[in-house]
């Protein structure tokens, strides 16, 4: 939890990192301090760079204004406190009546109402999508929470005159879906003790009274890892703490959760969060029309993967024989059967013997899994039937709050989805991650600069467009067709590419992270975003992203991407008695002992799983009016009123913003509101002589002049030059006269 800091404040400027005359240097930019939180647009401040906007925003944070519009974005700073007026119901009602919520302070509810009123105006496209997006802990999941509640009290649904319980019903439906997607989708991790281990991307259908009638669900890429493994000092889905802290004594036995039981799965469990309120997730379940039986089947298999979890295999002494078990072992594995529903007997035998087919009589063969393998297979069962189980859940959610499309007329949707990684390992999910971050990065920069050039031409004012090199060189290295990083690691499962890949590379023996890398570095190395960490030992390749260089290993990422489960694994599974396994874990025809068939189903890789859903994802935002807010994390230990400097400006970095700044920069970087210019320079207009007079005549026709809103250097009225001369004299302090 953040550690509250009782108003102490810690401030940064003290540690001087990022130069020593930032200070002076900003204050010739901006000039007096006080003033400086009163920017409320960092777009507006003068000259619009990564130096000016800090200041601000560390400004701001000083006076408790966390957010603060960035053009078409907005940057949402996390407070790491509550600060419970800010979102009040109260408030959401004073930016729901104003008569324009984009004058009132920045905010999400300024956000939310504008994207509410796109809606109502028949907006072009009509549709809407909030892109919520931030480094862990920095408050997506917060804010996304908070919109959700504003829309379910702005758009709530009409009570029918018959008191319709269903009709009435549906905002607590959608909001409850929250408690469920984050107790099994959610741990506490070193960086957030409420992280968010998926994507999300949630659609609020309204009808045509732009009432909220229902709602849908798509995730993302859940850290299935997790349910097997945990990070020191990290822990396990939130779901399973609250089982074991919060099952009844009933309930214990039923599940076989005795008190005070260890599991080898469950580190840190003295923590107590929050989110361990086991209530609040059954509560929700309940009104999603997971009824009380279903969830207690939920629990038992739960409870089922924490007794697996303590299945240790020792090696045998005769190596033909399969691996041996302590005593202890053999209680745990005869529980998991049990919970599980699946014979001890078959359960071992899947976890400890690997069946291989083989010959034309198809033959089947027995051999005996190393340790290693052992453990391996006993925690690809947990993964599997740990993510099988979440995409069902989301399955019932949507069952539940989904409303047929006759009925629902427009949407918003709200991506909460992970911002850039940059590890000092990064691996296959990091690729992932920072590949959907560049998708989303060409999205955003591809509406600034349209809505920048809406601008201008509001203002009246010619120009000649920004020289802007846009990410598309970095997607095609790793998405691109023919050849790409993705299109490489998926040659693994296309036996005869990669013989001929082979065959070039003369690394018949090579293992599978040699031959990658020597296939990256010779189709790919003409991709001026690829090269390689040349002084490291391990394999690996660079890309340049948008927000900055990141380093992969390229060792198991070939092993990830195939992420198999063994088919004696599932065949298991679809042999248990358990109702809910039986639904996780169909018979299907094709999957009948047909091993081959299964091979081939199973090639469905990570990456071009993950591909798709993003595709399909860019599909409907392309399809929608973005809104982007960019949640930064102050600090990077939680503590309420710390902002540090640096930590903010590589967020600002990662998630597109100094980007934005560029581009703003590149085109005119100067922005001041006309009246301002007119007042500040009034001496210079006697230097420029008679013929630039009309600049300031009071008659001109300048459309800044009638707006009252921004003149911005290079209108053909006030030379550009002439202008850029004049301010750099200024900010040298020099008198413009
Ligand atoms: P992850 O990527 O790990 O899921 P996240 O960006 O979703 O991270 P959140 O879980 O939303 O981060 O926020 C982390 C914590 O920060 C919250 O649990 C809460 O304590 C605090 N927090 C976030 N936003 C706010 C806010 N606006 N006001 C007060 N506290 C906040
Ligand atoms: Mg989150």
């Amino acid at each position: 939890m953040p550690k509250q800091e009782n108003g102490q404040r810690e401030d940064s400027l003290i540690q001087n990192d990022l130069s020593e005359s930032f200070e002076e240097e900003v204050r010739a930019f901006l000039g007096d301090e006080e003033k400086l939180h009163l920017f409320d647009d960092l777009t507006k401040v003068n000259p619009v760079t990564t130096r000016t906007v800090l200041k601000c925003l560390q400004a701001r944070y000083r006076v408790n204004l966390f957010y603060t519009n960035a053009g078409c974005s907005l940057v949402a700073l996390n407070p790491f406190q509550p600060f419970s007026c800010l979102y009040s119901p109260e408030l959401m009602r004073e930016y729901h009546v104003a008569l324009c919520p984009q004058d009132l302070k920045p905010h999400i509810f300024a956000v939310a109402e504008q994207t509410y009123r796109n809606v109502q105006k028949q907006m072009d496209p009509v549709n809407q999508s909030i892109i919520v997006s931030g480094e862990s802990g920095a408050g997506k999941t917060w804010t996304s929470r908070c919109l959700m509640k504003f829309y379910a009290s702005v758009a709530a649904s009409v009570i029918s005159p018959k008191g319709n319980e269903t009709v009435e019903r549906i905002e607590r439906r959608v909001l409850d879906s929250n408690p469920v997607m984050e107790a099994f989708g959610n741990a506490c991790t070193l960086r957030n003790s409420n992280s968010s281990r998926f994507g999300k991307y949630i659609q609020l259908q309204l009808d045509r009274f732009h009432h909220l009638t229902g709602a849908s669900i798509q995730t993302f890429l859940l850290e299935k890892t997790r349910v097997a493994y945990q990070a020191p000092n990290e822990r396990n889905f939130h779901i399973f703490y609250q089982i074991t802290k919060g099952a009844t004594a009933e309930e214990r036995l039923e599940w076989n959760l005795p008190e005070g039981a260890e599991y080898r799965w469950l580190p840190n469990s003295e923590r107590n969060l929050d989110e361990d309120c086991f209530e609040v997730t059954r509560g929700a379940m309940f009104h999603l029309g997971i009824g009380r039986a279903t969830q207690s089947n939920i629990f038992k298999v739960l409870s089922g993967l924490l007794h697996l979890g303590n299945v240790q295999f020792s090696n045998p002494l005769d190596e033909s024989q399969p691996c041996e078990l302590e005593d202890k072992t053999k209680e745990f594995v005869r529980t998991t059967g049990e919970l599980l529903q699946i014979p001890t007997e078959e359960l071992l035998e899947c976890l400890r013997i690997r069946t291989i087919t083989a010959g034309k009589q198809q033959q089947v063969f027995r051999k005996p899994c190393s340790r290693a393998e052992c453990e391996s297979r006993r925690d690809c069962l947990a993964k599997v039937i740990y993510a099988r189980l979440f995409e069902w859940l989301v399955l019932v959610i949507n069952e539940n709050i989904y409303t047929e499309p006759s009925v629902w007329t427009s949407f918003i949707g709200l991506l909460d989805v992970y911002g850039f990684e940059a590890f000092p390992e990064n691996n296959l999910e990091q690729l992932c991650i920072n590949y959907a971050n560049e998708k989303l990065q060409q999205h955003f920069v591809a509406h600034y600069l349209k809505a920048q050039q809406e601008e201008y031409a509001a203002e009246g004012l010619q120009w000649s467009f920004i020289n802007y090199q846009d990410n598309q060189n970095c997607l095609d290295l790793i998405e691109g067709n023919p050849l790409s990083i993705f299109s490489l690691l998926n040659e693994y499962f296309r036996p005869c590419i990669l013989k001929a890949a082979l065959k070039e590379c003369r690394l018949n023996r090579a293992s599978n992270t040699d031959l990658f890398q020597t296939r990256i570095e010779k189709a790919l190395s003409s991709n001026q975003c690829l090269s390689r960490d040349k002084f490291s030992k391990k394999p690996n390749f660079i890309i340049s992203h948008y927000a900055g260089k990141v380093c992969y290993q390229l060792a198991a990422m070939v092993e990830k991407n195939k992420d198999a489960v063994p088919p004696e694994l599932i065949h298991v599974l679809q042999t248990s008695k358990d109702p809910l396994l039986q639904k996780l874990f169909p018979v299907t025809e094709n999957n009948q002992n047909n091993t081959k068939t299964q091979n081939r189903a199973a090639v469905v890789t990570v990456v071009s799983k993950f591909k798709s859903s993003l595709e399909h994802l860019m599909e409907i935002l392309g399809r929608t009016t973005p809104h982007y807010i960019r949640c930064i994390k102050p600090n990077a230990d939680c503590r309420a009123m710390t902002f540090r400097r640096e930590e903010v400006l590589s967020q600002l970095q990662a998630c597109g913003i100094v980007e934005a700044i560029t581009i703003s920069a590149a085109g005119f970087p100067v922005r001041i509101p006309f009246q301002s210019f007119t007042e500040r320079y009034e001496l210079l207009r006697k230097s420029w002589g008679s013929s630039k007079k009309r600049v300031w005549d009071k008659s001109s026709s300048h459309p800044a002049e009638k707006t009252g809103e921004t003149a911005v250097m290079g209108d053909d009225r006030a030379p550009r030059a002439a202008v850029l001369e004049i301010l750099q004299g200024a900010l040298r302090g020099q008198s413009p006269a």
